[in-house]
């Protein structure tokens, strides 16, 4: 890849693993990356755990000096008071997190969060000194209508205009085509590519070139072994989302290796 973006394999758990679960995995995926062939200045790895497992996750952490880093999987938009169940981005802040991800299209369908919800989200994390990891992408029926790009741009920018330049250098995309989650179907390495590209173009229209030049694009959606290669190798596709093939550790370590 030419760019100077870090690439960022990022496995989404989504409702998987109890707190002893992470914990092994934390540590086998640490012991498969161990080797001096593996270089974690050259690929960020993030894992994001249910919030029961964070702190877990937390300790494992910083007692073995891990360079793995981790996140949330969602935030509430308020920082404290009578929200009862919500978790808010200090919480999530204090036990280390570097990353939240919002917006993912489960949240989307199966929780009430819409774009003013999905921006408040991304402002409560910036707050908190964390990075969101924004989820965008089209249904089947969007890309059947041919507007897929339109679709998907116009998700980022429903978010980006309301942020100024430093808050907007922070964000990450993760591009994830809802068909192609956890379906087998993985968008072909042109069409990340071209959404990628013009998300990238929609940021440096907004924010001129050195913010677009310095926000990463992951792509997500049936993302394997087997198609990671060629997905990378596209010159906006900064990194991955992954849902299935990051609950092994053994496929998620080759995916990094092959980053
Ligand atoms: P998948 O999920 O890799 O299982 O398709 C991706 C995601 O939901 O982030």
């Amino acid at each position: 890849m030419a760019s100077k973006r870090i690439p960022l394999v990022a496995g989404n758990w989504k409702m998987n693993f109890d707190h002893l679960e992470a914990t092994y995995f934390v540590q086998k995926l640490a012991w498969l990356l161990r080797d001096a062939h593996f270089d974690f200045r050259r690929v960020e790895v993030a894992l994001f755990p249910s919030f029961t497992s964070l702190r877990s996750v937390q300790v494992l952490v910083e007692a073995d000096k891990l360079k793995i880093n981790y996140g949330a999987q969602s935030v509430s938009v308020t920082n404290q008071g009578a929200f009862t169940g919500d978790i808010s981005a200090d919480m999530i802040a204090h036990l280390g997190c570097s990353y939240v991800i919002i917006g993912h299209s489960e949240r989307r369908k199966y929780h009430p969060e819409d774009d003013a919800n999905i921006v408040d989200q991304v402002r409560a994390v910036l707050a908190a000194g964390m990075q969101p990891i924004l989820c965008v992408g089209e249904s089947f029926e969007e890309r059947r209508q041919g507007i897929e790009l339109d679709f998907a741009v116009g998700q980022v920018h429903d978010v980006t205009r309301d942020l100024n330049e430093e808050e907007a250098a922070k964000l990450i995309i993760a591009y994830e085509p809802v068909w192609a989650i956890g379906t087998g179907m993985v968008a072909t390495p042109e069409s990340a590519q071209d959404a990628a590209q013009a998300i990238r173009a929609d940021m440096k229209a907004t924010f001129g070139a050195d913010v677009a030049d310095a926000v990463r694009i992951l792509y997500g959606g049936s993302v394997t072994s087997k198609n990671a290669v060629e997905l990378i190798e596209e010159p906006d596709v900064d990194g991955f989302l992954i849902g299935g093939a990051s609950l092994d550790a053994d496929e998620l370590a080759r995916i990094c290796r092959l980053t």
